[in-house]
């Protein structure tokens, strides 16, 4: 039977495109998000006692993806784009039911006006990402320490080292106004290489273009080094 289910709310992030949004919670920590709560759970009571936990699960909707057809078999990047295994032996995003978790940290409860929201970082998620489920993170029994991971066992490596040119560098002191953790977020996010595999085997001086909140920031990679070169408001 069908089940029906409604979103509490969505989390407002700073990633505005998919491109480019880590694979995963606690890889980029400097990345910041705000969870509001739509008005049916915009109350106190739902999250009374939250801020004893450091970190919460949250359950969401991959809406970006949500019509796009599911496959038994996946290619998961961390095998490099070409080997295939099954669906729920991943972590992808084309599955049925469209359901992600994650694991986020919990930084503070926060009300403006009567809306109640919680800012959280580190996570993995797309802007206006629907929260169907919030949870505490219970340390004692979520984290396995002699748990076995195949081909994903390790935290990935940062495989660039991430320099700003001079323009990107004026560009970022007028924008860390806004943003004070802009420049951090860019090496974390441009340190894992986001380029698709296929890509990487190549030398070429292409540049990309990331959206982060109002700015497209744009780069290349030379050497092993990412050079990012722009940063402008949308
Ligand atoms: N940690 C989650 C999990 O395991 O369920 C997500 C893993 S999934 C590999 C992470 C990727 O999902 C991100 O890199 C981003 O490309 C994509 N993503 C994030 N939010 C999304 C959304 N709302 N709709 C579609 N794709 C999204």
């Amino acid at each position: 039977m069908p089940i029906e289910i409604t979103p509490i709310g969505h989390i407002k992030t700073p990633y505005k495109e998919k491109f480019a949004i880590p694979r995963q919670p606690g890889l980029v920590t400097a990345a910041f998000g705000q969870i509001m709560f739509t008005q049916a759970f915009n109350s106190v009571d739902f999250i009374r006692g939250i801020e004893q936990f450091s970190h919460l699960w949250l359950v969401f909707q991959f809406h970006q993806t949500a019509d796009k057809s599911t496959s038994p078999l996946v290619r998961p990047p961390r095998l490099g784009g070409n080997e295939k295994v099954g669906v729920f032996a991943s972590r992808s995003t084309h599955r049925p039911n469209n359901l992600g978790i994650s694991a986020v940290r919990l930084e503070k409860v926060s009300s403006i006006s009567g809306q109640h929201c919680l800012i959280v970082s580190g996570m993995d998620l797309l802007d206006n990402t629907p929260i169907i489920d919030i949870k505490p993170y219970i340390p004692y029994s979520d984290s396995i320490a002699d748990a076995a991971a195949g081909y994903a066992q390790d935290k990935p490596e940062e495989l660039l080292a991430v320099r700003f040119s001079k323009s990107a560098q004026q560009q970022l002191t007028i924008y860390q106004h806004k943003y004070p953790h802009l420049n951090i977020l860019i090496e974390q996010i441009l340190s894992q290489d986001p380029r698709p595999a296929y890509h990487k085997t190549t030398t070429s001086d292409r540049l990309y273009g990331v959206a982060l909140y109002d700015l497209n920031i744009q780069w290349r990679v030379a050497e092993h080094c990412c050079i990012v070169e722009q940063i402008n408001q949308i």
